[in-house]
């Protein structure tokens, strides 16, 4: 091992010490262990709203918007700083007003270890419930900040291979023919296309892009289809047209209806809308195939890696998606990305104000950054 490598790695290990034995007043007798110790200071949590501006009109089942509203949060401690992020789509119900009111709630200063991360989160959790996008803004400062302290990526602090990272989709929105084939030009650096059906013309999108592009496509209905025997029938009309899995075809509330689906689908039914937390990943687990893992609905990234882990063990499909999110919470979602089977981290693409360079996409594959924390820097 080279020198620099054991400095590095060595690291790890002193970081992982410090994270068992690091106490708030900081003078633990580290002689005997080897311990490093270290001052400490509370915990300063900071956030600002800000307002994503989308690239292109975005049109779901639901309706269209051009903008998406997030909170950024930072967490300092010892001249460290972690950064996180809160998005808000509205259909999550959460919004700037609901986010500042919430992180206003958050005590952080009675904090000065930020590895304490199972008792924080547990305390914000406790605050209020719902909030998960609030949540994750916490979340996902803490652990950038608690990386940056032991100088390491959080996909190596869980042990996952960076070499093992999926392909990102990338979404090809609705619009007219000539816009659609344009959309997928933009996209030729990606490898698999996601396109949102149920809209009314599910048929006509899917055979514009065939048109022009023969990549794998993954399909979102974003609840879009009430009949049964309809969804099934466009599941077998998919599948001959190379699309590789089918998200959240009918309501999330047509549960029996969805398990049928599943049972007779050609294409893996993945859970999104219908499931959020932990607890819904055991009512889906009989009714799906798979789920879709997003920060903003789990509550950030301990929830997220913890939920990627059950669903492993319980033999589901894995996708981590995201919102329209800066290159903050994707690149703090893309740390256990080597776990899963797709990713759809394209929301910082989607957008044109990004404020944070992160993870980038190279051959259409999510590159981690050997940055501490979440690998963000400032722009
Ligand atoms: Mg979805």
């Amino acid at each position: 091992m080279k020198k620099r490598d054991f400095i590095k790695y060595g690291g790890l290990l002193t970081g992982a010490m410090i994270s068992s034995t690091f106490t708030s007043c900081g003078n633990n007798s580290g002689g005997k262990t080897g311990v490093r110790s270290r001052k400490t200071s509370p915990i300063k949590l900071t956030y600002t709203p800000y307002t994503l501006q989308l690239k292109h009109v975005f049109t779901l089942a639901a309706g269209s918007r051009t903008t998406t509203p997030v909170v950024l949060t930072k967490l300092e401690c010892d001249g460290f700083v972690g950064y996180g992020e809160a998005s808000m789509p509205p259909y999550l119900g959460e919004s700037h007003e609901s986010v500042q009111k919430f992180l206003s709630r958050v005590n952080m200063e009675q904090f000065s270890d930020p590895f304490l991360i199972e008792d924080i989160l547990e305390y914000v959790d406790g605050i209020a419930p719902g909030n998960y996008a609030a949540k994750a803004s916490i979340d996902i400062a803490l652990h950038d900040l608690a990386g940056k302290i032991m100088g390491q990526p959080w996909y190596r602090i869980w042990g996952l291979n960076p070499e093992k990272t999926p392909c990102t989709s990338f979404t090809i929105g609705d619009d007219t023919a000539d816009v659609v084939r344009e959309k997928v030009a933009e996209a030729e650096p990606y490898k698999i296309l996601k396109v949102k059906l149920g809209v009314g013309n599910d048929k006509n999108i899917i055979e514009t892009i065939r048109s022009v592009s023969d990549k794998p496509i993954g399909v979102d209905v974003n609840q879009g289809w009430k009949d049964r025997n309809y969804a099934l029938e466009m599941a077998h009309w998919l599948k001959e047209q190379n699309v590789i899995y089918l998200e959240q075809p009918m309501p999330k509330t047509m549960t029996e209806e969805t398990g049928w689906l599943t049972q007779n689908s050609p294409l893996p039914v993945i859970a999104d809308e219908a499931f959020q937390t932990k607890d819904d990943l055991f009512r889906v687990k009989d009714f799906y195939d798979g789920i879709n893992i997003k920060l903003m609905k789990c509550g950030g990234m301990n929830a997220g890696y913890k939920l990627a882990l059950m669903a492993r063990a319980m033999g589901m499909k894995i996708m981590v998606g995201c919102m329209t999110e800066t290159s903050c919470a994707i690149s703090a979602a893309a740390q256990f990305s080597p776990l899963v089977d797709w990713a759809d981290l394209d929301g910082n693409l989607l957008i044109s104000n990004d404020i944070y360079d992160g993870v980038t996409v190279e051959d259409g594959r999510i590159i981690l950054k050997d940055r501490p924390g979440i690998g963000i820097i400032e722009l």
